[in-house]
Order: structure tokens, then sequence, then C-alpha cells
């Protein structure tokens, strides 16, 4: 671990451009991991805790549809002539290419000699943000390797296959070093594969480092959330709850409503560790039964959960008759549930998945389920958009649904976040 005390150095430089002379956090030694960041104040829900910049910013360049975005300003661009036409193998506007961010890129690209920079490649674009590395201060590339980096077996790869693409990429090893280090770095802390921080409802067109924010340790009930302002695209963190002073702040790295089987999963794959918080140690996950089904003896009106060993295949017990099933036979009914709800929306109609979960699927799976919030979000997502074959009545549940979900945060002690946000708006327009 790199000392706390130089971190805040750096961490302070990047932020100076905000002029915030009483920050109201510090930078310390955290109970959960390695360090954290901690409130020097109380703050009611709500307050601003610190603001972010990106250090280092990029295209996600992950799909295909989205290759057309501004590398630059992110603005989609159209279909066609969007490449640069100096040569370097960036899709830019024409108000950016004039910039001096696009200056210092094209003049890196070019000097790499792209193969075909008139061609929109995927690994290229993406290794732009990563590339803008080798362009930082001393003081901000510090700050980078400040920063954890898991660096595993793959975080090569990446440079690896990007340097295919151009016919003069440089062989000079301290330069390699630093782009597999920036690519470890964005792979643990940054936002990069949307799936690592799609947690609160909120996707991206961009891989970024936020270094303050980067240095926030995980909890599967944060206390803090996080928002973009659209211009600068800098991050403001806001206390979801009341916050006491000294205490550490979190987020989540996860999404909000995953059982917790799955989160365990996903943080020790893709962030290697276990988490402690409060929800990991509570079979009935504080209450809220995100991950429980009903009793395998159909005589008891019990709901199971499973234990919380952190093991992916745990053994599950009824909280009422105490009977003890293995993960195996209690998650066939949980597939069979997952099973029909998929194949109520692969149906296309709309309304018999509205029905579906309104009057049937209750039967089969407790409500809380993760399987059954999954469902509801997405129908929710789509009557925001269009009723399609809904009538009045079915429309309505979408309300009903938000509400549902509302409970369930409530029950697992989620203040304010963006996910609330949604829903109580989604909720306030059916209720007029
Ligand atoms: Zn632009
Ligand atoms: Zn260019
Ligand atoms: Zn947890
Ligand atoms: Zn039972």
């Amino acid at each position: 671990m790199i000392c706390p005390k130089r971190t805040a150095e750096l961490i302070t430089l990047h932020l100076a451009p905000f002029k915030d002379t009483d920050p109201a956090w510090e930078i310390g030694v955290s109970k959960i991991a390695g360090r954290g960041i901690f409130t020097t104040r109380e703050l009611k829900r709500g307050d601003i805790i610190f603001r972010d910049s990106p250090l280092l910013i990029g295209p996600s360049a992950r799909a295909e549809d989205t290759l057309n975005s501004c590398s630059v300003c992110f603005k989609m661009l159209p279909d066609t002539k969007f490449m640069c036409r100096q040569g370097c193998g960036l899709p830019v506007c024409s108000l950016c290419g004039k910039k001096q961010q696009h200056k210092a890129d094209c003049t890196l690209f070019k000097s790499w000699k792209p193969c075909e920079p008139d061609v929109a490649n995927s690994l290229l674009i993406r290794l732009l943000c990563v590339g803008r590395a080798i362009n930082l201060s001393k003081d901000q590339r510090d700050l980078v390797y400040c920063l954890q980096a898991n660096l595993d077996n793959n975080h090569r790869t990446e440079v690896r296959n990007a340097a295919k693409g151009f016919h003069e990429f440089p062989t000079d090893k301290k330069l390699i070093e630093i782009m597999n280090r920036t690519v470890a770095v964005l792979r643990t802390n940054g936002f990069d594969e949307t799936s690592d921080r799609s947690n609160d409802n909120q996707e991206f067109l961009y891989r970024a480092l936020f270094p303050l924010f980067a240095i926030m340790n995980h909890d599967c009930i944060p206390n803090s959330y996080y928002t973009f302002e659209d211009k600068t695209r800098n991050m403001i963190v806001r206390a979801s709850v009341d916050i006491p002073a000294g205490t550490e702040v979190t987020t989540t790295y996860t999404k909000l409503f995953t059982g917790n089987i799955a989160r365990h999963l996903f943080l020790k794959m893709k962030k290697g560790f276990t988490c402690k918080c409060s929800r990991c140690s509570d079979s009935t996950e504080k209450g809220a039964f995100i991950s429980a089904l009903y009793c395998r003896d159909t005589n008891c009106t019990g709901l199971a959960v499973p234990e919380t060993t952190g093991l992916p295949h745990p053994n599950w017990n009824c909280l009422v008759c105490k009977q003890k099933s293995t993960h195996a036979q209690m998650v066939k009914s949980q597939d069979f549930a997952s099973g029909a709800i998929s194949s109520k929306f692969n149906s296309k109609s709309l309304k018999s998945v509205v029905l579906y979960l309104r009057d049937k699927s209750s039967s089969f799976i407790p409500d809380s389920n993760y399987v059954v919030i999954d469902a509801k979000l997405q129908v929710i997502a789509r009557l925001s958009k269009s009723r399609e074959d809904c009538g009045d009545e079915e429309a309505a549940s979408k309300a009903k649904f938000c509400e549902d979900l509302l409970e369930i945060m409530d029950k697992l002690g989620l203040g304010d976040c963006v996910m609330r946000t949604y829903l109580e708006t989604e909720k306030a327009k059916e209720v007029k």
C-alpha cells in the first residue's frame, strides 16, 4: 500500500481546480481494505462529499455502433466520414479536431502509424484512454501508480492486441509498462467494462479514471452515490444517508439488486476480495430477502435463504421449519421461474409479462427475489418508452412495480441513489 499521505498530496493537486478549501473528506487507513475515504465532519443526506474530475478518459468503443462517437467530446457523429482526416485513426468531430486535446492524441497516434487510419477499429479507439497516460505530467502519472492495480495475467493483452493495428507501435519497455499498468488500474478502479459499474442504472460511453473515487472502498449498502455533470464529465459524490464525522465513505461495485451469492462471486472474480459488509453477513439481506426462495416442503410457508459462507453453492435453510437443502435443490425453483419469465419476455407481448409478474410469478418465487426484481426493472424501462400492447390497467402496474422496488430498497437501508431517483420519477409519472 502506498502511504495515504503521498496519495492525499497527489489527489489534492489533481483536485486543485475545484478550489475546495475545506474538504469534507480525508484519506485514511480503512478497516475494509487498505486506504479509504473518511468524512471530516457530519454530513446530511444529499450533501456533496466531494467532486472529482477524470484523470484519464477515452471512448469505450465496446460496441460497433458506438465507434462513431467523437474521441474528445463523445458526441455521436454521422455514420460516415467521422474519422480524423489527418490519418490518426481516431473519430473526431470538426470542432474537437481543432482542440489541443486532439492535437496531442493525433500526434501520438500518427507517430505509431495506424495500419488503416480511415477504418474505425475498436481496439485502437479503446487504447486512446490508455495512450493518454503517456502525456500525463509526472505527478499525474505518480497518481495513476498510487492506485490499486490487479496485475493479473490478462492485463497485458489489451496493449498487445491494439499494437497489431499500428505499423510502428513503440517497443520501449517503459512506455509499454506505463500503458499496461494503466490498463490494470482502469480495470480495477475505473469505469471500463460497463458491467463493472452499471450498478446504479448508469451506463457509460467512455472509460475513465476518477482518482479520488477510485480510493473509495466497497459496501453492498453504500453510504454515498455519484452523478456526473453533463458538460464537464466531472463526478459529484453525495451522501446517500446522514453520515457522522469520521465515518468511512463507501460506494458499491455491484448492482444494488443482486443477491448475496451473485455479489460474492462477482466481487471475488472481478475485484479479488471477499465482502464482509453487514448485508453480506446477513442471510436475509437485512430482511429484504433478495436471494430468498420458498421452502422446498410444500406444507411449509417459510422462506429459505442461502448460508453466508461465501461459497458459490452454499447450503440453504428454511427460516420456519429449519429444513436444510443443497444449493442444487433450491435453485431448481428459481431456474423454473426465471425460465418462465424469460419465455414471456421472448413472446414479445409486454402485457403477458406484466400479467405474469402481477398475478402468477409469486406462486413460484417470492416477489423479493432478484429474478422478479430484474424483470420488473425491464418492464418499467419498457413502459417508460411505450405502452406496447398494454391497456390502462396493465400500464398502471408500472407505478406498483416501482413502489415494490422502492420498498425493497428501504428494507435494505439504501438511501438516496440514482436508482431511487429513477424509480421515484417513473412512479410519479403514473400517479397524477
Ligand atoms: Zn467532439
Ligand atoms: Zn487526428
Ligand atoms: Zn457486502
Ligand atoms: Zn420450511
